[in-house]
Parts: structure tokens; sequence; C-alpha cells
């Protein structure tokens, strides 16, 4: 991190018994809604108990935007990206890291049929440019498989999720504005003029929980469709190491001086944070479907992707207790989608800008 100086760019919260938001959930999401709100000058204090199987701690954040059999762009591709570029360069500046880099991605095709539909694609919509251009096989002979050849979709690139929470996190500690452990539901209790909890009077609590969600008692009734993740850290030896992200249904993240990222499993049922041997099984034979080198596997961890019933995120406050707010449902696409969603839910809160109707959390209401 860049330093003292950065630092006093901020707002300085003074411990106040007063403060307006109250975060519940210090991943990606409160991070970059607490990082908002400060800088609208609101009084913020964000409690985070840095859960193990917290998704940005164990995610790889990539920005893949082309994904899928069906090869389709993102969500909002151009909109989001945007945001999503600008923010993480905007942060990185004040806090004097970079966070999120442009990175090729090389995605393989699967078969013969993967590759003509990229063709149809690709000349159906003309200015698709998120398609790239298509690669004969033989890439890396050497290192890769590639029978059907590949193509690189435009506008990927890679977020370093765990440092960025952990570079804001020692600046909201900097500023009296973390507190590091459990929030207890019912510890937050109504008063006349708002909430309090323990000895703070909160205007509003936004719980940004991830997973967790599931033991909030009053945002439980949301479809969250939780699914478990698990990856690799691994050692790759060899002279000219990747530097694009490989994909081929199981995807390789280089991370410098001949250590990657692998994964990942989809899993719905257990939803834990355990390591299983058949997680670790199951990304070694997808690795082992596009790379011929041999690896070694240092790590394998799981985390927990917070993703709602339509794949989208979940923002506002509660119908009937109205001083209760969420901000969730990022999914398997946190990095892409946080910067843009973190910024209209702390426009809302603190400005009182509309929320979009189809990410507002009353479309499940
Ligand atoms: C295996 C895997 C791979 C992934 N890969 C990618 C990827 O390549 N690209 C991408 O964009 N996304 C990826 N994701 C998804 C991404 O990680 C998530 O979308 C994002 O991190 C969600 O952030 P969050 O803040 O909503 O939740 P979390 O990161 O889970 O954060 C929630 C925080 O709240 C805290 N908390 C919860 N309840 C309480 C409480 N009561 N009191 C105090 N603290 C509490 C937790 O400790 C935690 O720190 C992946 C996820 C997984 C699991």
């Amino acid at each position: 991190m860049g330093g003292i100086t950065i630092l006093l760019r901020f707002s300085t919260l003074k411990l106040s018994m007063n403060i307006d938001f109250l975060i519940v959930g210090q991943g990606l999401a409160g991070s970059l809604l607490a990082w908002n709100l400060l800088k609208a000058g609101c009084k913020v204090l964000v409690i985070d108990n840095c859960h193990s199987g917290s998704a940005t701690r164990v995610g790889a954040g990539i920005v893949n935007t082309v994904t899928g059999p069906r090869l389709a762009p993102c969500w909002r591709l151009e909109q989001l990206l945007a945001d999503c570029r600008k923010t993480y360069r905007f942060i990185g500046e004040e806090l004097g890291n970079t966070y999120y880099r442009e990175k090729e991605l090389v995605r393989f095709f699967k078969n013969d049929e993967e590759r003509q539909l990229w063709k149809q694609k690709r000349s159906a919509s003309g200015t698709n440019r998120y398609l790239g251009a298509m690669r004969p096989p033989g890439w890396m002979p050497e290192a890769v498989l590639d029978p059907f050849g590949s193509f690189s979709p435009g506008g990927s690139g890679h977020l370093d999720m765990k440092s960025l929470v952990e570079d804001l996190r020692s600046i909201f500690a900097y500023q009296g504005c973390l507190i590091k452990e459990y929030l207890h539901y019912e510890n937050i209790v109504p008063v006349k003029s708002g909430l309090r909890w323990k000895t703070w009077n909160v205007g509003k609590v936004i719980f940004c929980e991830g997973h967790e969600v599931r033991n909030n008692p009053w945002f439980q009734w949301l479809p969250f469709k939780l699914a478990k993740g698990e990856i690799l850290d691994l050692k790759i030896q060899q002279s000219t190491p990747f530097r694009q992200i490989l994909n081929s249904g199981k995807w390789l993240l280089p991370l410098g001086n001949n250590s990657y990222r692998a994964g990942s499993t989809y899993c719905w049922d257990p939803i834990d944070t355990n390591s299983t041997e058949a997680g670790k099984v199951e990304i070694i034979s997808g690795l082992k479907t596009f790379l011929k080198l041999p690896f070694e596997v240092t790590a394998q961890r799981a985390g927990i992707r917070p993703t709602v019933k339509d794949y989208k995120p979940v923002l506002g406050m509660h119908p009937k207790f109205t001083n209760l707010g969420i901000f969730n449902g990022l999914g398997s696409k946190g990095a892409f989608m946080a910067p843009f969603f973190a910024h209209q839910m702390a426009n809302y809160l603190h400005a009182g800008e509309p929320l979009e109707e189809e990410v507002n959390l009353l479309r499940f209401a």
C-alpha cells in the first residue's frame, strides 16, 4: 500500500456512537459498498469475522466476458466492464497498488460444433469483438492440447480480490470503522430513533454476508441457490510460464513464480467449506484435458458462491423492516458485478437514487 498520505484523503471517522450504516460482512460486496459510502461522507461501521470460507478469500477473481456453452457475452457486458475497470483502477491509485489487470484468456474449443458455433456467432453479430479471433490448433504444442483450436474473448482480466479486501480492511481499521467479530442477529435492537447494535445508534444495517445470508432471520426468504466451489493451488515447472488464463471448462490462472490457481467445481449439496478428494480429482482431470505439463498440487480450498436463482445481484431494503438492507447475490461473477452494483446501492442509500428493478430485492417479494 502506498503509505500514510493516501489515508488522509478519506474523511476520517471519529469513534462515535452514531453511525449512518452498519455493514455486516467485508468480502468484496461489503468492502466496495463501504468504500463508496465513506467516499460520500457517510459514517460507516463495518463488522466482519473473516470467515475462512468467504468467497472473496477463496475465489479466483477472473473476469471472463464470454461464458457458457452458448458463447454468449456476459449480462450487461459493456456497462459493467467499464465500471469494473474504472473502479479497480481508482481504488488502486488511491491505495498505491494494482488489483486489476487486463489478462488474455485462451478458451479452447471443446469440439468441432463449438468451433462452428463461434464462427456463426462471430459472423452474425459482425461487430462482436468480445468473441475475439480464432486460433488454429497447435498454439503451444509442447504445453497444451488444443485439437479444435481456441479463441480469446476480449475484455478479460483478473482481480486480486484477496489483496483488495485485505488492503481495504487495513484502511477501515486505520479509520476506526472496522470491528473484527461475528454479528449476532439478536443484538440488533429496534429503538425509537432507528436501530441499536451494542453501544452504537445505527441508521441502517446493510447485510453483505455472502453465503452466510442463509442464517439471516430477515432475508432467508430470498431465493439463494448457493454453490460450493473448490480450487487448487499448483506449481508447474516450465521454462516459459503461461501469461494467459487457460480455460476449457476448468481454468488455470497464472499467479507468477511458476504458481497457478486452478478450478473450479460446482456443488449444490452439501454446502460447506470442506475440501474433498472428489473435488481435487475433478479439477485435475479437467486440467489434463488441455494441459500436457506435469504439476504439483500445493493447496486446496473451498468456498461458497452467493448465487441467487436468477443469477443477478440482490440489492435493497427489507419490505417490512425498512432499516435493514442487503447487498449480495454476486454469485460466480463478483469481480465483474460488484463495482457497478456497489455504486448503485451506495447512491440509493445516501442520495436516494432509485435501484433498478431487475436487481431490487422486491422482485422476489
Ligand atoms: C471457488 C470459487 C471460485 C470463484 N471464482 C471467481 C472468479 O474467478 N471470478 C469472480 O468474479 N468471482 C469468483 N467467485 C465468486 C466471488 O468470489 C464472489 O462473487 C464474491 O467474492 C462474493 O463476495 P461477498 O462479499 O458477497 O461474499 P463473501 O466473500 O463470502 O463475504 C462475506 C463476508 O461476510 C462475513 N460475514 C458473514 N456473516 C457475518 C456476520 N454475521 N458477522 C460478521 N461477519 C460476517 C464473512 O466472514 C465474509 O468475510 C468464486 C467463488 C468461489 C467460491
